[in-house]
C-alpha cells in the first residue's frame, strides 16, 4: 500500500471508529491488471476529486483500493438480514469494503465503497469477486435512476481486474466504485441487536441520526423520530420506484437503507408491460418481491427496523410496541400521498382536479394497463401527445379500443398539461433488452453500446433524434426476461 499524493481530499473513518464492532479492517486484493472502464467524471468533481488524477495509476488504485487516501482505513462492514424473509444473523460485506467517508462540495458526507474487492471475513462461500457485466448493470441503472430523480447510490467508476471470475463460465472481473449517504442498512441494526448490547445498538442509532435525521436529535423521542424519518425516506423512495416501473427484484432487509436511498442493483429491472406481478429475479419464485409488492414489503422490512429499535423506544416492552405500530403506520400515508402526487403529475392533472375524480380515474387506468399489458414507460409518452390532438400513438396500445376511449374523455375533461407530462415522464429508461446487449458486448471488450445507452438514460426526458431505438420496447423475439443475483 502506498499513500496518495497529489490529491488533496482525505477520507474519514466516522464509521470505523464509531462502530469497531461492525467493521472488520481489511484490505482489498490488488487486481493484475487493472483498467479503468469507465468513470463518472462530474460525481468525481462533485466529490471534490480530480477526474484526471483519478485516471492517473494512482486514481485507479484508489479506486480498487490499492492506494489509500489519507486517513483511510478500509474495513469490511458487518450485518444482518433477512433474505427472503429467513433471518440470517450473519452476512456482512463478503466482497465488497468502505474506504471511509468524504465530505462533498456541497458539503455532505459520503461514503465511498467498493464492490468487488476479493474477500472478506463475511464472504463464506462466495469468491470476493464481482465480474464487469454485474458491476456496469450497477453503474448503468443507479446512474438511470439518479437522472430520474429517484434517491440513489451512485457509480463512480467500474475498473476491469484483468482477474478472471469463474461464474457459469470465465468472465472478466471488475471492481465497482460507488459513493452512498452511507451503508446503514436496516440489517445493520438487525445485526447489532443481535448481539445483545443495548449500548451499541445505541450508538448505531446516534451514529444513523448524526448522519441521516439530525433534527431526530432533539425530539423527545430521537430513536422514535429516526425511525419515522425513516419510514418517511422509505415510503418516497419506494413511491418513486413504483412511478417510474423499477423493480429491485431483492428486498431483503440487509438491502434496505436507512437514509432512503436505493441500494444494490442485482436482480433489478425496470418493467416493460405493465402488470402488478412482474418478476424479473429468476429466484425469486414466489414472486415475493414482484413489482406491486413492493410497498407492502418496504413496510414488512421497516417492521423488522422497528424491532432492532424496541429497547430504544420505551423501556417497557407493550409500550415499545405500541409506538412502533403507529409509526409504522404512518408508511401508508406517507406512501399513499406520494403515490398519488406523481401520478396525478404523470397524468398532467391540473391541481383543481379533485381526488373523487382522480382517485377512480388512476384506478381504472391501472385496470385497462394491466389488461392490455401496456409498456409502462412508452404510454404516459404517448399519453402526452393525446392531450396534444393525437390520440392514436397512445390507443394503438390498448387492446379494449372502447375502454380506452371512454377513458381518455374523462381525462380530457380535465385540461392536462402535456408539456407538464413530459418533464416527468421519461422516454429512456435502461430497456432490458437494450442493457443486455450492452452488458454482452462490454464484456466482450466493446464500451461503445454501453456508453451510448449511458448517455441515453442518464438525460431521460428530452427526446433526441436518433435515439429511437432507446425508446422502443424490446421486440417479442427477446421473449420472458430474466435477472439474476448471484454476480
Ligand atoms: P447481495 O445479494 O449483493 O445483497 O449479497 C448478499 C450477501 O452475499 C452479502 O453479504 C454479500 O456481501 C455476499 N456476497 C454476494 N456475492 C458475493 C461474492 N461473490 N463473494 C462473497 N460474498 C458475496
Ligand atoms: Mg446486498
Amino acid at each position: 500500500m502506498s499513500a496518495a499524493p497529489a490529491n488533496p481530499v482525505v477520507l474519514g473513518s466516522w464509521f470505523a471508529r464509531d462502530l469497531a464492532e461492525l467493521a472488520v479492517t481489511w484490505q482489498a486484493e490488488p487486481p493484475p491488471d487493472p483498467k479503468l472502464l469507465i468513470l463518472n467524471a462530474p460525481l468525481a468533481a462533485d466529490l471534490g476529486l480530480d477526474p484526471d488524477w483519478l485516471r492517473s495509476p494512482d486514481g485507479v488504485g484508489l479506486l480498487t483500493g490499492t492506494v489509500l487516501l489519507d486517513g483511510a482505513a478500509p474495513v469490511a462492514q458487518g450485518y444482518a438480514g433477512h433474505q427472503f424473509g429467513g433471518f440470517v444473523p450473519r452476512l456482512g460485506d463478503g466482497r465488497a469494503l468502505l474506504l471511509g467517508e468524504l465530505t462533498d462540495t456541497a458539503g455532505r458526507v459520503r461514503d465511498l465503497h467498493l464492490k468487488g474487492s476479493g474477500r472478506t471475513p463475511f464472504a463464506r462461500g462466495g469468491d470476493g469477486l464481482a465480474a464487469v457485466g454485474p458491476m456496469l448493470r450497477e453503474y448503468l441503472i443507479s446512474e438511470a435512476m439518479h437522472a430520474l430523480g429517484v434517491p440513489t447510490t451512485r457509480a463512480l467508476a467500474v475498473v476491469a481486474t484483468g482477474r478472471p471470475v469463474h461464474r457459469d463460465t470465465a468472465l472478466p472481473g471488475a471492481v465497482l466504485a460507488r459513493v452512498a449517504a452511507s451503508h446503514l442498512r436496516v440489517g445493520s441494526f438487525q445485526y447489532a441487536a443481535t448481539g445483545g448490547d443495548p449500548a451499541l445498538l445505541r450508538r448505531l442509532a446516534d451514529h444513523a441520526i448524526a448522519r441521516h435525521a439530525p433534527a431526530a436529535a432533539e425530539a423527545d423521542n430521537p430513536y422514535l423520530a429516526l425511525f419515522e424519518a425513516t419510514v418517511d425516506v422509505q415510503a418516497a423512495l419506494i413511491a418513486q420506484w413504483m412511478l417510474v416501473g423499477f423493480i429491485h427484484g431483492v428486498m431483503n432487509t440487509d438491502n434496505m437503507t436507512i437514509s432512503g436511498e436505493t441500494i444494490d442493483y442485482g436482480p433489478c429491472a425496470f418493467m416493460d408491460g405493465y402488470h402488478p406481478g412482474t418478476v424479473f429475479s429468476s429466484i425469486d419464485v414466489g414472486g415475493r418481491y414482484a413489482y406491486g409488492n413492493q410497498p407492502g414489503v418496504a413496510m414488512w422490512n421497516l417492521a423488522r427496523f422497528a424491532e432492532t429499535l424496541l429497547p430504544l423506544f420505551a423501556e417497557d416492552t407493550e409500550e415499545a410496541i405500541g409506538i412502533a405500530t403507529a409509526a409504522l403506520e404512518g408508511f401508508r400515508t406517507r406512501y399513499e400521498a406520494a403515490w398519488t402526487a406523481g401520478m396525478r403529475a404523470k397524468l398532467g392533472l391540473p391541481a383543481e382536479a379533485g381526488d373523487e375524480e382522480t382517485g377512480p380515474l388512476i384506478e381504472d387506468l391501472l385496470t385497462q394497463l394491466s389488461q392490455s399489458q401496456v409498456d409502462f414507460t412508452s404510454f404516459f409518452r404517448a399519453l402526452a401527445d393525446a392531450a396534444r390532438g393525437d390520440r392514436e400513438p397512445a390507443r394503438g396500445l390498448f387492446l379494449d379500443l372502447a375502454a380506452f376511449d371512454a377513458w381518455l374523455v374523462r381525462w380530457l375533461a380535465l385540461n392536462p398539461d402535456a408539456v407538464a407530462m413530459d418533464r416527468v415522464n421519461p422516454i429512456y429508461i435502461p430497456r432490458n433488452h437494450l442493457v443486455e446487449q450492452a452488458l454482452a458486448a462490454a464484456t466482450d471488450g466493446d464500451l461503445e453500446p454501453f456508453e451510448r445507452l449511458l448517455a441515453a438514460v442518464t438525460d431521460p426526458y428530452v427526446e433526441r433524434a436518433g435515439l429511437e431505438r432507446y425508446a422502443e420496447p424490446a421486440p417479442d423475439s427477446f421473449g420472458p426476461y430474466q435477472t439474476f443475483c448471484g454476480t
